[in-house]
């Protein structure tokens, strides 16, 4: 016997209808704000993310599964969707449209992280990227995109941490500040953090063992006059979008390149200060990967949280509505017919096996979760009939002509 790995799943129903209710909410409201989709590959260059996500973030230090393939090629499996979406962006021209480059992505992705309740080192990720508009609207917009689709799916509570983590021209002045009083608190930091802040001072802030004492110890980013305008834009707006959130000076964010507006999503049904859901934008992250300057924001929405937060919600019913039963093998061809004809006609429909008693085929029906059995019995095949049986609620069997059949269970259960 085989077992999965540790870390990876099987989504089995009715969890995976879960899954499945939330793409296609995703699907709706992305429709509502003209988004389209873009499919991107799970295996991208190595190099795709040391140069985007950034060399000194955990994701690409500790957490990628990175590989050398059969021909010699660095390559990874893809541990967050925006590089990807960035490199199909820049690869197909598509901000040469002259259009809003508004896209979505639904995939898995990997990180190997420590393995703990509702995360998983395959997960999946619905992605949005807004990619050419550098207005505080974009920002708003996404924002409540983002909260409009969590509503839609009945998560509670959320609220939305908003912070601006400014322009290059306000970071380089603050780079300096923050290194120098980081240098003078080394022996204070770890070990991975006395490693990294020469090369990036910020990601200290972003540090699971340091960044809650130089949150509150250490200097504060100044926004230059164009970045506090962005930003007291931005809260504007989402006011009037009827968003609530709450400016959180300590919000970081993971990943090397952010700018101005960053967000995460919480809600109180989490019960703790994970996140459902984060992005931000990033103005200089196109070009410098070798595009035009298009800058951008975009939000990752974890499925498989979310899905938890969703499980006590009733799940979907994704049972056949008609469960087929015959009394003999003459009988199973034509009830095998009847299926036909009752998808044909648009009406779910199983069986299990004509061939065994009529009662083993009568416990499978009370079992299916089927709102009616048809069954073909010896009388019923001379007929050229079927009897219709109610599962789900008391009712008369009524015998129906085969031809008929469809169109009768149809208006019964659309009489339900
Ligand atoms: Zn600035
Ligand atoms: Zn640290």
């Amino acid at each position: 016997m085989i077992n999965s790995l540790r870390g990876f799943r099987d989504i089995l129903p009715p969890e995976s209808t879960l899954f499945a209710a939330v793409e296609a909410a995703a699907r709706e409201v992305f429709a509502l704000y003209g988004y389209q989709e873009l499919r991107i590959p799970t295996l991208e260059k190595k190099e795709l993310y040391v140069k985007s996500t950034g060399d000194t973030t955990d994701i690409v230090e500790k957490e990628m599964y990175a590989f050398t393939d059969g021909g010699g090629r660095e390559v990874a499996n893809r541990p967050e969707g925006t590089p990807g979406m960035v490199r199909a962006y820049i690869e197909h021209n598509l901000g040469q449209t002259g259009r809003n480059a508004k896209f979505f992505f639904i995939g898995n992705m990997f990180r190997a992280e420590r393995p703990q309740a509702g995360r998983y080192r395959e997960f999946e990720q619905i992605d949005a990227e807004y990619i050419g508009n550098p207005t505080p609207a974009a920002d708003a917009e996404t924002i409540s995109m983002l909260i409009k689709l969590l509503g839609k799916l009945g998560v509670e509570g959320c609220s939305v941490e908003l912070n601006s983590l400014g322009c290059a021209e306000c970071r380089k002045n603050y780079r300096a500040t923050l290194l120098e009083y980081l240098r003078a608190r080394r022996e204070r930091l770890c070990e991975p953090c006395q490693g990294r802040i020469e090369r990036n001072p910020l990601r200290a802030l972003d540090c699971k063992i340091d960044g809650p004492w130089l949150s509150a110890e250490a200097p504060k980013l100044q926004l230059c006059p164009a970045c506090a305008e962005h930003f007291s834009a931005t809260q504007r707006l989402l006011g009037a979008a009827g968003v609530k959130y709450n400016v959180n000076p300590n919000l970081v964010r993971g990943l090397d390149y952010y700018s101005r507006t960053v967000f995460e999503v919480r809600s109180t049904m989490l019960g703790s200060q994970d996140a459902v859901a984060g992005g931000g934008r990033y103005d200089d992250l196109v070009k410098s990967m070798g595009g035009p300057a298009a800058p951008a924001i975009g939000w990752g929405l974890g499925v498989d949280r979310l899905v938890m937060l969703l499980k006590d919600k009733p799940a979907p019913d994704t049972a056949a509505k008609t469960f087929v039963i015959a009394a003999s093998k003459e009988a199973g061809d034509k009830a095998f017919e009847l299926m036909t004809a009752l998808r044909a006609a648009g009406i779910s429909s199983d069986f299990s096996s004509f061939e065994l008693s009529l009662r083993s085929q009568m416990r499978s029906a009370d079992k299916s979760g089927a709102s009616f059995a048809l069954i073909i019995g010896e009388d019923e095949l001379k007929a050229g009939t079927a009897a219709v049986k109610p599962l789900k609620e008391p009712g008369e069997q009524v015998i129906v002509p085969l031809q008929e059949a469809p169109a009768r269970i149809k208006a019964l259960l659309e009489k339900k």
